[in-house]
């Protein structure tokens, strides 16, 4: 529970990491490169204003200089024309001067042009005067120019443009490039007449010179800023394009990892175009990965999950997708093609085929062996399958569950080792989880229960034995048949403690009979492969038995034949031990597997249990030539024979002359409580 909350909250910082845009640095980068040009072009905006001020101020102290004195001049009754003359002396620039009367009628015009009163000139900073153009040069209006910066520029234009650097010497740089006349209109006192002077206003390269360097220290420190912000942009885009590859890359094999597969696998299927296609998800097996590590190392082993990814990569189409899940498991997502369901699983299971038998060969070195559960995903149709719906929500992790639940039953199919999920496996999967996690309080509980069949001797039909067998009444599920717990018990391990609950339980019935004077017979249990394997089982089991005080030779313990596929030394070790404790040892099930005749010949059995599928079947007479044979040679090897299974009169009559000694099955017995049991061997033993 915290594990898959530490998960889901990783995986959403995962995801806010990927969604983590690089915009924010882009808009701000934007931003910059449309506001530092603007500000680069207001700051030298405004350092050729403040020259071109400082230029025009210093005639407009002139002309309010001179104002004054015209004023102090008329006061003294001196008619225009001699005010004129006496002003002369005084000014410096601008000696031209033109009077007109209120009716615009000249009547003093000391130069040779006049002011073209039809052109005004928008650079005055002093209301009360009027800046006007000149009759004769007019180059401010000739190039449509309203602002004194827009002349600078223009003038500083016109430099770089016309000027003969060649004619550079010392006073270049404090000549004039621009001598503009223009006429001011002197804001005298007097109201008869209007005065007005000529002024030249001039733009030296040294001004240019001042507005160009302005500009490029300006450039400086407004494209630097951008240009680092530029820096910056691009950095955070790699940085981040790197973080989504280390995201979503795999350590071991270098390709995408499995939070690349969930996202992407998710997009491909809820995609609208790919609504109508049938996809599956896989789930890809190596076998005994672990053992593979084990010779050849762990490093070795990476690398070969290195090659299955550069594999699969080589195999899969666009739009299909696949990553390792853990351990030597991959998760592919593939396009079946075909018409109907059947030709989309035909489809999925020939390129499964086809791509197993490939990795089988992967590596030159050793043999592979890959299994595969597959989970259809089906189009969603609508309306009859007229239309198709988009698949909105897909749980991948689910999904991929499911195909593993159906790889776990691929060994079933030998031949392709392919397995396609259904919902009868879900319920097993759901039942195995309940199954394991109730099994530790059944025990404690007593929910398991002993049942014991009957053994007969076919001569004179007594009892001379019985098999205990489990049974788990459950609280919440009733009576559940070993058959539906046992194989679970045998994966996860619980098998040894209920093997151990078993004797003890037997071992604390046959004492307490022989305490209480009753009749006993030798009871066998059955011990699990899985703990055949352990060593010190023998003391283990002679221990658990002491604890009750019977008779060791009332207690047999039944090895089924596949636990000779384990550790054979191990096994024959344990027999040996438990037989010199007094215990009575039997092979079961004798004939369900492949080992059977080398082990009767290494491991010393008491007695042999014939399978109960001898007696099942159409074409008896070929059962009852093995069962004949069998017993034969049971009896040359000196051990005891039982059959189990056995249903009918004419098994029984068939076992007799052959000479079997036990006969355990329904014909005399089913499987029945203690109660019912210890009845039952008071008659029959
Ligand atoms: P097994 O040890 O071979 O037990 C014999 C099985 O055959 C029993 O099934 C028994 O009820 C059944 N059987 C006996 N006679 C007949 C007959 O005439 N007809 C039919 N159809 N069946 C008959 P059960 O009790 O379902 O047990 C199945 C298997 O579960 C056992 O096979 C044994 O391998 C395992 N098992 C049962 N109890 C235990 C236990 O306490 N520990 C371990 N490790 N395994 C157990
Ligand atoms: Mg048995
Ligand atoms: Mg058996």
């Amino acid at each position: 529970m915290k594990s898959s909350r530490t998960n889901s909250s990783k995986e959403k910082s995962y995801e806010k990491l990927r969604k983590k845009r690089i915009w924010p640095s882009i808009v701000i980068f934007a931003g910059g490169l449309l506001w530092c040009p603007c500000l680069f072009m207001l700051f030298v905006q405004l350092f050729a204003t403040y020259i071109a001020g400082m230029k025009i101020e210093q005639i407009y102290d002139d002309v309010l200089y001179s104002s004054q004195l015209l004023d102090n001049i008329m006061e003294k009754g001196c008619t225009v024309q001699q005010a004129v003359e006496e002003l002369e002396p005084y000014i410096t620039q601008g000696r031209d001067i033109y009077v007109v009367d209120k009716e615009e009628n000249p009547i003093v015009k000391t130069g040779t042009s006049t002011p073209d009163f039809r052109v005004t000139y928008d650079i005055s900073l002093n209301e009360d005067i009027k800046v006007i153009a000149d009759s004769e040069e007019n180059f401010i209006q000739e190039k449509g120019l309203h602002s004194m910066s827009a002349i600078l520029v223009e003038a500083a234009r016109e430099t770089f443009e016309k000027d003969d650097m060649a004619a550079y010497d010392s006073t270049w740089f404090y000549s004039s490039i621009l001598d503009q006349k223009i006429w001011l209109q002197m804001p005298s006192k007097n109201s008869e007449y209007l005065f007005y002077r000529k002024y030249s206003l001039q733009i030296l390269r040294m001004d240019i010179l001042y507005v160009c360097t302005f500009g490029v220290f300006t450039a400086i420190l407004t494209f630097v800023p951008l240009l680092l912000m530029f820096i910056n942009t691009i950095r955070v885009i790699f940085t981040q394009r790197k973080m989504m590859k280390f995201l979503y890359q795999d350590i071991v094999t270098g390709g995408c990892n499995w939070l690349y597969f969930r996202n992407y696998s998710e997009r491909i299927l809820t995609q609208h175009r790919n609504r109508k296609k049938t996809y599956a998800i896989c789930s890809l097996h190596l076998e005994q990965y672990h053992n593979y590590c084990s010779c050849y190392g762990t490093k070795a082993g990476e690398e070969l999950l290195e090659v299955m990814n550069g594999f699969l990569n080589a195999r899969t189409n666009r739009h299909e997708i696949f990553a390792r899940y853990e351990g030597a498991d991959f998760g592919l997502l593939i396009n079946c093609q075909g018409m109907n369901e059947q030709e989309h699983y035909n489809d999925c299971q020939k390129r499964l085929r086809s791509l197993l038998a490939e990795l089988t060969g992967l590596n030159t070195e050793q043999k592979l062996h890959f299994q595969a559960g597959i989970y259809i995903i089906h189009p969603i149709s609508a309306d009859n399958g007229r239309y198709y719906k988009v698949r909105k929500s897909i749980d991948i992790n689910q999904i991929y569950n499911y195909a593993s639940i159906a790889r776990r039953e691929a060994k079933l199919h030998e031949e392709t080792r392919i397995s396609f999920f259904n919902q009868h496996m879900l319920e097993n999967q759901l039942w195995n989880q309940k199954v394991e996690r109730d099994m530790e309080a059944a025990l404690r509980e007593e929910e398991f229960e002993v049942y014991l069949q009957p053994k007969y001797s076919p001569s004179d039909k007594k009892m001379v034995g019985a098999e205990a067998l489990v049974r788990w009444n459950s609280r919440t599920e009733g009576f559940i048949p070993p058959n539906r717990f046992i194989p679970i018990f045998e994966e996860n391990g619980f098998i040894t403690q209920l093997d151990d609950y078993m004797v003890s339980k037997v071992a604390k019935l046959l004492s307490e009979w022989t305490i209480q004077g009753k009749k006993t017979v030798p009871i066998s249990v059955n011990i699990s492969r899985a703990h055949f394997a352990q060593e010190g089982l023998a003391e283990h089991i002679c221990q658990l038995v002491d604890a009750y005080g019977p008779s060791h030779e009332l207690i047999e313990l039944e090895v089924t034949e596949s636990a000779f596929l384990d550790d054979k030394k191990v096994l024959i070790e344990t027999v040996k031990q438990l037989k010199a404790y007094g215990f009575r040892v039997s092979m079961d099930d004798f004939g369900s597997g492949y080992s059977s005749l080398n082990s009767l010949m290494d491991i010393p059995f008491d007695v042999l249990k014939l399978d109960t599928e001898f007696f099942r079947g159409d074409d008896s007479s070929r059962g009852e030539t093995i069962v004949c044979e069998i017993i034969r040679l049971a009896k040359k090897l000196g051990m005891h024979v039982v059959a189990e299974g056995v249903e009918s009169k004419e098994h029984v009559d068939f076992l007799t002359e052959l000479g079997c000694d036990m006969i355990q099955g329904y014909y005399f017995a089913k499987p029945m409580p203690v109660s019912e049991f210890e009845e039952k061997v008071e008659k029959d033993a």
